[in-house]
């Protein structure tokens, strides 16, 4: 007898083209297309320079979570990007298709694309790819973090808006290679730390820090992306059990001393920090799960 491998579910890709305006032909603006085939021009912007902007949202038992703040921010990224403005409906619309046409799964990762497009069209690509998500759980139990100079001012976005601090754009070989070092340094994800000495953000996630009865996070005004899973934890904290949220500038040793730190993204949810390079912080196994719960739409 075999042994039989756990079947990986199809993924599901959704070709938008009527992604700026409603489509000649009177068709929804989207169709069903083959992830097993190629889709995508090698001269389309993204491919040749990274040029582009995206989302990525969490559906949960098929319910997708913070569709409309995710493109919203969209529209922002392509808007910093000087890209034409994204038709939102018609991607909420394409969104539900995608997650309709995938197998149910419990977790559901769905990227909106939108990139400039094939060189000289000046016509933007967008598509939807929906993927089971990769299995988070080491992570939602707890992880080792290190901390990296981003090697910019919290002033950047300021100073130097074409850095595109705050923009999710489709270029993330720095954030990736990121990641790879704090695997070098036996750790399985990052805090990056402003050239002035901030913490900041994750390569794909937001930090939050716990300082008693109060949640703090990065103000986006430091040049971190505007996370929609933190404002719905700080929706929640304030609005279901009266605590306090807010917007601070923390040094690496403020969140070496909070009472405890998590990375928050829609899809991996809240990761707790258990050690910040070689500090151990506390972690509460028993809130990361309501945040988890919360995050995935259910409270
Ligand atoms: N910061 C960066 C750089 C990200 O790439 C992400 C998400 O991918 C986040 C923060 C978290 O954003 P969200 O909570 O909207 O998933």
């Amino acid at each position: 007898m075999t042994a039989t491998s756990p079947r990986t579910p199809a993924p599901v890709l959704v070709l938008v083209p009527g992604a700026t305006g409603a489509p000649s032909d009177g068709g929804p603006g989207y169709r069903l297309a083959d992830p097993t085939v190629p889709q995508l021009s090698v001269t389309d912007l993204v491919a040749t320079r990274g040029d582009g902007v995206f989302e990525t949202i969490g559906a949960f038992d098929g319910s997708p979570v913070n569709v409309g703040p995710h493109l919203a921010r969209l529209a922002r990224s392509a808007e910093m990007i000087d890209m034409p403005a994204p038709d939102q409906a018609l991607l909420a619309e394409a969104v539900d298709a995608a997650i309709a046409a995938h197998e149910s799964v419990a977790e559901l990762s769905v990227r909106v694309m939108y990139t400039r497009g094939v060189e000289g069209t000046g016509t933007p690509t967008c598509w939807i790819h929906a993927k089971a998500s990769d299995d988070w759980s080491p992570y939602r139990a707890g992880m080792k973090v290190a901390v990296l100079d981003r090697g910019l001012a919290t002033t950047a976005a300021e100073t130097s808006p074409w850095l595109l601090q705050g923009a999710k754009t489709l270029s993330y070989a720095v954030n990736m290679a990121a990641v790879r070092e704090a695997k070098r340094r036996g750790a399985a994800d990052v805090l990056f730390v402003s050239s002035d000495g901030y913490a900041l953000e994750g390569p794909t996630s937001t930090l939050l820090v716990r300082r008693g009865d109060t949640f703090l996070t990065t103000p986006a005004s430091a040049g971190v992306l505007a996370g929609t899973a933190v404002a719905t934890l700080f929706a929640w904290l304030r609005e279901q059990q009266g605590l306090a949220t807010g917007e601070e500038l923390m040094t690496i040793e403020d969140v070496k001393g909070s009472d405890g730190a998590w990375l928050l993204s829609s899809t991996r949810l809240a990761a707790p920090i258990t050690h910040l390079d070689e500090h151990e912080l506390p972690v509460d196994a028993e809130l990361t799960a309501r945040f988890e719960r919360v995050l995935k739409g259910g409270i």
